[in-house]
């Protein structure tokens, strides 16, 4: 007990360094939130056909001196801060603000975008009433705007993330599971939550037509999301052998370097002409 008080005092350099690191980063973080130093970035997807059907929205922070920061270096400790509930609602608001923007485009008013949505997000007293009002507030049409949640907010507290996830789903608002496969769920979640499409992650796409395993899991997942009558998009498309594996196995969706990458969401309809109806 003794040595474990004064191992504070003790602990080795590069540990005190990445402590240190973390409360500067949080307060720049903070400080990006008061600063609005946020930007929306949005990658393409796409249907069979390789046509434009949609987009997954994606944060990015533009840090005066770190410059641009990618969502896996700060997204992480926003939800263990309280953080992830500002910076959710920045995204979801910039997201219903392109969605009117888009109305009186040609080739993006119908299109979807998917917005991914933290466990810690949900979870707040306040979820369904702060995201109806982002919506009502911008006047955005809520059928086409895709929620993706992952695996770990259906393990706990069933019931009531089932009540808040059908009180937007009776507006419009769709459900997308992210990641599928990856997480620690059971199955039985999915006859319970009111979904739409389940995503197959890019680590079973990344290795499909050289990793056996990595093929029948893509392909059960593509056959159990058509049995429920759920949407199936892939995630992380890069190469043709991939997208010919998953359109022979029928997959409905696609999103990946193959089609764009995510780009500043201004530049979206320029971007991506090429993917949309002539
Ligand atoms: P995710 O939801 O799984 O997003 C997909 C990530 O894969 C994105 O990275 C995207 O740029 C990348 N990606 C897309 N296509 C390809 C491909 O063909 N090959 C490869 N290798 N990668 C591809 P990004 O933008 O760095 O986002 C990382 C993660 O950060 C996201 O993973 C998501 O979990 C989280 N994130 C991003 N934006 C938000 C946000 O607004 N809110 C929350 N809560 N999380 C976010
Ligand atoms: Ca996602
Ligand atoms: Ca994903
Ligand atoms: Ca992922």
């Amino acid at each position: 007990k003794e040595a474990g008080k004064n191992a504070l005092r003790f602990f080795d350099p590069a540990m005190q360094a990445a402590v240190e690191e973390r409360v500067a980063l949080e307060n720049d973080l903070r400080n990006g939130v008061l600063e609005n130093e946020f930007r929306l970035f949005c990658q393409p997807q796409v249907d069979a056909c390789g046509r434009l059907c949609g987009g997954e929205v994606l944060i990015r922070w533009q840090h005066p001196v770190r410059g641009l920061v990618m969502p896996n270096q700060f997204i992480p400790l926003a939800e263990q801060t309280d953080l992830i509930i500002p910076i959710g609602e920045w995204v979801l608001r910039k997201t219903c603000e392109t969605l009117v923007e888009w109305e009186s485009h040609p080739s993006l008013a119908q299109i979807s975008l998917s917005v991914n949505v933290s466990v810690n997000q949900v979870r707040d007293h306040n979820f369904v009433e702060r995201v109806l009002a982002i919506i009502d507030d911008c006047g955005a049409n809520p059928a086409r705007i895709m929620l993706e949640l992952t695996e770990s907010l259906m393990a706990e507290n069933v019931e009531e993330i089932i009540l808040k996830m059908n009180a937007l789903r009776v507006r419009g608002v769709r459900f997308s599971v992210d990641d599928f496969g990856t997480g620690y769920s059971s199955l039985s979640y999915l006859k319970r939550f009111p979904l739409s499409e389940l995503k197959i992650d890019q680590s079973f796409v990344r290795e499909i037509a050289l990793n056996q395993h990595d093929a029948v899991i893509t392909e059960i997942i593509i056959t159990l999301a058509k049995k429920l009558g759920l949407g199936v998009l892939a995630e992380g498309v890069e190469t043709e052998d991939q997208l010919n594996f998953l359109l022979a196995h029928d997959c409905s969706y696609f999103q990946g370097y193959l089609f764009g990458k995510p780009c500043a969401i201004e530049l979206f309809a320029s971007s991506f002409m090429d993917l949309m109806e002539p």
